[in-house]
């Protein structure tokens, strides 16, 4: 009973350990580094029973735990699933090609953009906040985004930066805990219904034309830190699986409209995108598929 599990986040390993531990051979396809977007967090205060963890040391050992079990991972991207006649599946990667009786799909989301920012990328514009902060210590900085990830940015550019202006085109939407944290701080300048229009500079970054209530004004700044959202990735699979809003819809069991796929995480369609989420969402993806194969294969 072979498995493939297409994303190496904190869904894909979860759902790995669980599928393990149920008695199925599993394989982990990853295209960059194992544990996701969690990986790269540093402050993680909301995963139960650890106060404050570091998503890399996190993943970490979900990675060990997977391997302990005997899971397999490949360190490549999957570009395609395709659904044989006889209900197994083709996984193929850049390099090669996979036959598996099942698959669970742990792909994650990628950062959406603002579409016009893209010349001055690692030149002043950033999506992370915590892997670039720290080259505009002391500067001038703005974040780009009305969603919680928006004001996590600009909470941890607060201790970095002189200065950071919030720009929300939308009505904040984060937790009242994080709202209260972003009132508290002094250096954060809020700027509503605002969007940002262009960016300009030569070599780096020198400022931004923001639009507000029909009229537009500049900030100079050193560095814009982008974060709209994100869009699931899904691409590599068929176009017939059923999907609400890019998000794969899954059953309770996690299952896709295509049988013997299943998904989990941020991939999945569903509301709270978290790690603890993510977690749930693999174990029962793992676990039922495991189920699945039993019952099918
Ligand atoms: C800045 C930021 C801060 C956050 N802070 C918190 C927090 O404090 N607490 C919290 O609970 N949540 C937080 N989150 C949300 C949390 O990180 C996500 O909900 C969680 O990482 C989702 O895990 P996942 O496994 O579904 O997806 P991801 O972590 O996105 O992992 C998906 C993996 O799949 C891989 N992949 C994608 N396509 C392919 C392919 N074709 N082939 C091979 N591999 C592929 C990707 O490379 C990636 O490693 C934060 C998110 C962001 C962006």
């Amino acid at each position: 009973m072979q498995i493939a599990i297409i994303g190496g986040g904190v869904g894909g390993l979860t759902s790995a350990i669980y599928a393990l531990r149920a008695g199925c051979q599993v394989t982990v396809f990853e295209q960059y580094g194992y544990g996701g977007i969690t990986a790269t967090l540093t402050d993680i205060e909301n995963y139960p029973g650890v106060i404050k963890a570091n998503g890399f040391d996190l993943t970490q050992q979900m990675l060990q735990q997977v391997k302990e079990l005997g899971g397999k991972t490949i360190r490549k991207k999957v570009v395609s699933v395709v659904v044989r006649d006889d209900q197994t599946f083709t996984v193929q990667t850049t390099k090669d090609v996979h036959v598996f009786d099942a698959v669970i799909v742990a792909s994650g989301t990628r950062r959406n953009n603002l579409g016009f920012e893209q010349p001055f990328v690692g030149r002043g514009v950033s999506y992370c906040a915590t892997c670039d902060g720290n080259f505009y210590k002391g500067q001038v900085v703005a974040v780009a985004g009305s969603g919680a990830h928006a004001v996590n940015e600009a909470l941890y550019l607060s201790s970095v930066a002189k200065k950071v202006y919030l720009i929300c085109d939308k009505e904040i939407k984060a937790d009242q805990l994080l709202l209260d944290k972003l009132t508290k701080m002094e250096n954060i300048e809020i700027l509503p219904n605002t969007s940002v229009v262009e960016v300009l500079g030569e070599e780096q970054l020198k400022a931004i034309k923001v639009l507000r209530d029909g009229e537009i004004s500049t900030i100079d700044l050193s560095a814009l830190f982008v974060a709209v959202g994100t869009s699931p990735q899904t691409e590599f699979l068929p176009d017939t699986i059923e999907r609400n809003k890019g998000f794969l819809v899954v059953d309770d069991t996690m299952q896709t409209s295509q049988k013997g796929i299943f998904a989990c995480g941020d991939v999945a369609n569903g509301n709270l995108k978290q790690i603890v989420s993510a977690c749930s969402d693999g174990a029962k993806a793992g676990w039922f598929c495991a189920k699945y194969l039993k019952l099918n294969k």
